[in-house]
């Protein structure tokens, strides 16, 4: 009955959403912040009967305002149901295994090799520098189809300098292409967007899903040269011509152009995150620099599984990776800053005095 083709696919599996009771989720990454006001007062006055007529393929209207935005040509900009669904059509229209292995850091976003067994794409996993940094010059120092890394990485949360970012694309061969995963850009690090003017071979990949609130609405974006645009195009009209529905194009407008509520959104969760990390380190854990609206932390000599069990017993979600390697950590979404101050009290009541021994 199925496919052969199916017993080689491993999923990706999201964080947990559980229903078995109310939880304070912080293991998805999601934004604590509603999104732009604006948004409901569109909602509330939209004529339902619209929904009759398709969606524009094109998704120009929003194309325009993200160029805009950003400062490049429309042609440059390609959108999607999420930025996952722009990575797998990049994946697909750049990625050629007879070329040398796709590389990607050996801790990041767990969908790429996903990806790449979906579309049988070799890849080789690149260690991390000692810092839990991605190391861009191993990248340069073995051969490869491509690159594909998220900066700021997950779910580590550090993030690269753009000078870094403009070295590497300096030596790396201008007809393979650099996927830079940028979905938690705005919680403090430099977007690469400029750079995609000066390298044919630059793809940038952001979401509305982190700092723009909209998770639910599924709606991501690509910036990169024409050539590479016209691709992506290729491979959505070879699959799903109508992919963004036009309430998401819709609302996608109206949250890209109201940068004043979403800088102000970021900024309290940018000083809630350095106060949590200044916090919990207070209390002994050790928490990793991040420029994302998550941390990477880890409580020494309690591995993330038992962190993560302990939490979840007093009602919160962080996620944790049975990965070796990063099995002491856990990765914790920043929330507002009563829920991050819920999150170190129960801390100090399940770890402090009361060390997890079986655990
Ligand atoms: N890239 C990274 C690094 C992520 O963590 C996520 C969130 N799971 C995504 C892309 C995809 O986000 P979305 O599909 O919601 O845009």
């Amino acid at each position: 009955m199925l496919a052969a083709r199916m017993n080689k696919l491993t999923p990706y599996v999201p964080g947990e959403q559980p229903r078995d009771r109310s939880y304070l989720k912080l293991n998805t990454n999601e934004n604590p912040y509603p999104p732009s006001p604006r948004i409901k007062a569109f909602l509330e006055g939209f004529d339902v009967d619209r929904l009759r007529l398709y969606s524009d393929p094109l998704s120009r209207d929003l194309r325009k305002r993200i160029a805009e935005r950003y400062g490049v040509v429309e042609d440059r900009v390609f959108v999607s149901n999420g930025s996952d669904e722009a990575l797998s059509f990049c994946f697909y229209a750049f990625f050629d295994s007879d070329r040398g292995p796709l590389l990607f850091p050996e801790f990041t976003y767990s969908f790429y090799p996903v990806y790449c067994d979906f579309y049988q794409i070799g890849y080789e996993r690149v260690p991390l520098d000692e810092s839990f940094g991605v190391d861009l010059e191993a990248f340069l120092e073995r051969p490869s189809c491509g690159l594909i890394f998220a900066n700021p990485n997950a779910p580590t949360g550090h993030c690269l300098p753009l000078n870094r970012i403009r070295s590497l694309l300096e030596r790396y061969p201008e007809d393979h292409a650099v996927i830079l995963d940028e979905a938690y850009i705005d919680f403090g690090g430099e977007s690469a967007v400029d750079l995609v003017r000066n390298f044919p071979n630059l793809v940038i990949v952001q979401t509305f899903s982190k700092s723009m609130s909209l998770a639910g609405l599924r709606l991501g974006f690509v910036i990169a040269q024409e050539p590479l645009i016209k691709a992506l195009f290729t491979v959505k009209d070879s699959f799903n011509s109508y992919p963004t529905d036009m309430l998401s194009q819709k609302i996608g407008e109206i949250a890209v152009a109201d940068t004043g509520y979403y800088r102000s959104i970021t900024r309290k969760i940018v000083e809630t995150r350095e106060r949590f990390s200044a916090g919990a380190e207070e209390l002994g854990w050790r928490v990793l620099p991040s420029k994302a609206n998550f941390v990477f932390a880890s409580l020494p000599g309690v591995q993330g599984e038992a962190v993560y069990r302990r939490l979840k017993e007093r009602g919160i979600l962080v996620r944790y990776f049975d990965t070796e390697g990063i099995r002491d950590f856990v990765r914790i979404t920043i929330g507002r800053p009563e829920e991050m101050e819920r999150l170190l009290g129960e801390i100090k009541k399940a770890f402090q005095g009361n060390p997890p021994a079986g655990d």
